[in-house]
């Protein structure tokens, strides 16, 4: 690479600077405000009613039968009775008989009953819970780690300057050696080493976006991979390749050769750890589970697919891509620039679809010079 061709400004983001910042995008149950579900109140005469009538209620009423078990049934004087819905424009006198309270009871619940609105689902983080507690008493069990994520403080000094450094190299590569394609690294996140590098093959075939073309290579190291040459005539005969297609298909350690001479000749890369952990044989992992009881199975039987590695992306990734990264195991991914068909911020975040049998989380980095940060 000709240093000329180098921008003057990329040189003054060198080793040591974190101008990046690396912000979740967490699912909407803990990035929105409870929605709220209307429900019947009592007001009781006196507090010392409240004991005789909970009784019952807590056993044929309780607030787990309503999903509301987030909520204390009690504010002063006031009960909860049930949701508005729950009842079918019965009275509630009607309503409780049919469930079997006693007469004293239903005579004291149904004297003064009134319409509130409460929140419907559990406080997930504690802005949430302090919402919730201005509409009505709400139990809380903070989440240390999810309150970390949420409000950003997660990533250390020398973890923002891994994430700022992650950036340049995508950028210059795509700048210099890409024709400003998108392109992606994946991360073993124990030792912080470069697993794959790749950029958008899309001249070879319409599907190699850049997630596919990364998580082909990640399968290379582990003697995987779909597009190797002899699964690809059929791709180069079709889709002509100009387009360094023997670079491509030659992959063979997640790597190609100009990268990593790219890599290896500049300065500002000089600390990056560069190379998968090698498969492990039949007789490692035999000898691990036996000796070990760790759970983590990153640790336990080294690489399968994606799991425990972390993916970082010049661009957002599309449905295809996003899926691809989960069914690959991703750990995290960390995108830099939204896409307008994006799947994890921009059209959907396809990480909070709960049916899903994998969940990566998933960072947006911005740039802290522009005051992006996310809260
Ligand atoms: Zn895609």
């Amino acid at each position: 690479m000709a240093e000329g061709n180098v921008h003057p400004t990329k040189r003054l983001r060198l080793t040591g600077n974190s101008d990046w910042h690396a912000c979740a995008i967490l699912t909407d149950e803990y990035s929105k405000e409870s929605p709220l579900v209307r429900v019947y109140l009592s007001q009781l005469e006196s507090k010392s009613q409240i004991s005789s009538v909970m009784q019952e209620l807590s056993k044929l009423l309780p607030m787990e039968h309503m999903g509301l078990q987030h909520l204390k049934r009690v504010r002063q004087q006031e009960i909860i009775l049930y949701k508005v819905k729950d009842i079918n424009n019965q009275t509630s006198t009607k309503y409780l008989n049919s469930l079997g309270f006693s007469k004293e009871t239903v005579e004291i619940l149904c004297r003064d009953v009134r319409e509130y609105d409460v929140p419907a689902l559990p406080p997930m983080l504690r802005w949430q819970y302090e919402l919730a507690q201005q509409r009505w008493p709400s139990k809380f069990h903070a989440n240390k780690y999810m309150e970390l994520l949420y409000d950003g403080s997660m990533f250390s000094e020398g973890q923002r300057i891994f994430h700022s450094k992650v950036w340049l190299l995508l950028n210059s590569i795509s700048s210099e050696l890409e024709h400003n394609k998108p392109c992606g690294i994946c991360i073993d996140p124990r030792n912080d080493t470069v697993v794959a590098l790749a950029a958008s093959r899309t001249t070879l075939n319409p599907v190699m976006h850049c997630p596919m073309v990364l998580v082909d290579f990640v399968a290379r190291t582990q003697s995987g991979g779909a597009w190797l040459k002899e699964f690809s005539n059929e791709f180069q005969s079709i889709y002509k390749d100009s387009d360094s297609s023997n670079d491509f298909y030659s992959v063979t350690n997640g790597i190609p050769e100009k990268y990593l001479e790219f890599i290896q000749s500049d300065a500002r890369f000089k600390d990056l750890k560069i190379g998968a952990e090698p498969l492990r044989t039949k007789t490692t992992v035999q000898s691990a589970e036996q000796t070990t009881q760790v759970e983590d199975n990153l640790v336990k039987y080294g690489p399968y697919l994606c799991t425990g590695y972390d993916v970082y992306l010049s661009q957002e990734p599309c449905l295809m891509c996003a899926m691809a990264l989960v069914h690959s195991r991703v750990r995290r991914i960390y995108f830099y620039k939204r896409s307008t068909n994006g799947a994890l911020v921009t059209r959907l975040k396809l990480h909070s679809v709960k049916e899903l049998n994998h969940h990566y989380e998933v960072f947006e980095c911005k740039r802290k010079s522009n005051n992006e940060c996310c809260r």
